[in-house]
């Protein structure tokens, strides 16, 4: 049943793009909409489905090359995500997912794949694969704390003048150019997975803000514990 209040969460594509656990994004937001008495809808849309319009927060994961050209063409084809931004929907958009939200990316054979431009950023396969942990300071205009988590993908992005800069690598190599990740309007694009916004309350937070405005605090211990542990593993001491 569709309930006219509920929170809508719209998971992009499981079928095609969902690794390291990115499907967890949907789960936090969930939980932290639902500890806040606020009511949540969860829709899945396989590839070969219509992404609906009426969604408020958009999710959307990583994946391997192929995967991310289909979902890139599919996405495209559709249009329903980009009418929901056009209506002011939020969306986290996680690694392939990130560059497919751009101008192009480099495909499997490194050729150049158009994106569905959302993100005013283009990127390109680079000469080493980057992977392991990232801790990245965040944009201050987001207020959101120090990011963590992990990346994998070989893509190098390069944001143009009409994103800023999600965050500030401490440790790690995001876009590749000492940031990690970009903002544009409601949207979020980053290459961290962990999954990002069980690594990263504060992103889980800004996101929810976004589509049902101010949020009570939380009681954050697990997550600052795993947070500390991480950012521990990883920060010279
Ligand atoms: N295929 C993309 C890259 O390697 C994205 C990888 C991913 O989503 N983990 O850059």
């Amino acid at each position: 049943m569709q309930s006219e209040s509920a929170l809508r969460l719209v998971w992009i594509y499981p079928d095609l793009l969902s690794t390291y656990g990115d499907q967890g994004n949907v789960l936090v937001l969930e939980q932290r909409a639902r500890r806040r008495g606020i009511d949540v809808e969860i829709v899945h849309v396989r590839s070969a489905d219509p992404v609906p319009e009426s969604g408020d927060i958009y999710l959307i994961g990583g994946g391997e090359d192929r995967p991310q050209i289909l979902g890139a063409e599919r996405l495209r084809r559709d249009g329903g995500l980009q009418r929901a931004i056009a209506r002011g929907a939020a969306l986290l958009a996680v690694c392939a997912g990130y560059q497919i939200m751009g101008s192009s990316f480099g495909g499997d054979e490194g050729q150049p794949v158009a994106g569905i431009g959302l993100l005013d950023i283009s990127s390109v396969r680079g000469q080493a694969r980057a992977v392991g942990e990232l801790v990245a300071e965040v944009d201050a205009t987001l207020n959101v704390p120090t990011l963590t988590g992990f990346e994998n993908h070989m893509g190098v992005t390069q944001l143009g003048p009409d994103v800023r800069p999600l965050s500030r690598t401490l440790v790690g190599i995001g876009n590749g150019d000492g940031t990690e990740g970009c903002h544009s309007g409601r949207i979020v694009g980053t290459y961290l997975h962990g999954p990002a916004l069980a690594r990263n309350p504060g992103l889980a937070d800004l996101l929810l803000g976004w589509a049902t405005g101010p949020l009570a605090p939380l009681d954050d211990g697990w997550f600052d514990r795993l947070r500390e542990e991480r950012l521990a593993a990883v920060l010279p001491r």
